[in-house]
């Protein structure tokens, strides 16, 4: 008897190990699917419209911005991705006056929104910036890696949360997709996002911050496959293990965090829209290829952007985003 006890004991013992296992599979079959359509060809197209001449380079408060504002908003309402709650469109209107004598008129973050199942009142909030430095006399500045790159980014990392969500795997927590003006001019999108939040700050969990991770800086240029990162462990050590791991499981990319030492001269956690959120206690990551030599010069173009990179690094963001908006407890803030 005691024999035969054993032998089914074992036996539902073995069914029970391989569903928790085969439903595990799941989980990942399902994150890498929708990884997997983060692809070149999802890429290139919007970047090379992004930077091109029509958009004159996206000089804040100018044509080309606005232009590029209607491109971004009408990109979400094609793939069904909606404003906030309460919003009737997908602009933000910021003032003439908070740009401080930087902006010839009023100008708009973009914020697109998908509502979360479970945690609907925590947000995960993406995002990059969308304006560049515009036209000196007759030259464009283009502005492909800065920051057509990372608003690529943010609209491909949209469209892949859309379609998981429309296959029936919508995020847990609510995610943010926004894409701020008046970055080059001194922060002035994100600083007003923080000043007038449409989602509380207090339920703010994270921002991942994308500027320039289309291109190679001169260090790496003989091991391409890196990103910089920037502000993960800074408040919170738990969003630096999630990081860290979910890289090494899905996209092996050489985490480079030369930039976030304290010491490091170019104090690159200062310097874009994330800090904004990091000065409010919200835990940041800035996702960053450093600088190189066509930085801020009209020879950032398009043809010039490694896309290939490009969708490993949006692929890693996207893996990170969906880690923290699935996950069981909200991101933990350290105790100092
Ligand atoms: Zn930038």
């Amino acid at each position: 008897m005691n024999k035969i006890f054993t032998i089914i004991f074992l036996f539902f013992l073995l069914i029970s190990c391989s569903v928790s296992k085969g439903a595990k599979l799941n989980e990942d079959a399902v994150k890498i699917k929708f990884a997997s359509r983060i692809i070149k060809s999802e890429l290139d197209t919007k970047l090379y419209i992004l930077a091109s001449d029509v958009f004159e380079g996206r000089r804040t408060g100018e044509k080309g911005q606005k232009l590029a504002a209607s491109y971004i908003a009408d990109f979400y309402n094609h793939i069904g991705v909606d404003p906030p709650i309460g919003y009737d469109n997908y602009f933000q209107e910021i003032p003439q006056e908070f740009f401080k004598g930087h902006s010839k008129s009023s100008s708009e973050n973009i914020v697109a929104y998908i509502p979360g199942s479970e945690f609907r009142e925590e947000i995960v909030v993406i995002s990059s910036h969308y304006d560049h430095l515009g036209k000196k006399g007759d030259v464009i500045y283009y502005g492909a890696d800065d920051d057509a790159s990372g608003t690529t980014a943010v609209m491909v990392i949209a469209e892949a949360f859309q379609r998981a969500r429309k296959a029936g795997y919508g995020p847990r927590r609510s995610i943010l997709f926004l894409n701020f003006t008046g970055e080059e001019q001194g922060l002035f999108g994100s600083k007003y996002y923080a000043s007038h939040p449409i989602f509380p700050l207090s339920n703010t969990v994270v921002n991942l911050n994308i500027d320039m991770i289309g291109r190679v800086d001169e260090k790496n240029k003989d091991h391409p496959e890196y990103i910089y990162l920037i502000g993960a462990d800074k408040l919170s050590k738990q969003l630096h293990k999630l990081s860290e791991s979910t890289n090494k499981k899905y996209t092996k990319l050489t985490l480079d965090y030369t930039f976030n030492d304290d010491k490091d001269p170019n104090r690159y956690y200062y310097r874009s829209d994330h800090y904004n959120f990091a000065k409010n206690n919200i835990p940041v990551i800035f996702y960053f290829n450093g600088v190189h030599k066509d930085y801020h010069k009209f020879t950032d173009t398009a043809d010039k952007i490694n896309y290939d990179l490009l969708a490993k690094r949006t692929r890693l963001i996207f893996y990170t985003a969906w880690e923290i908006a699935n996950r069981d407890e909200r991101l933990v803030l350290d105790k100092n």
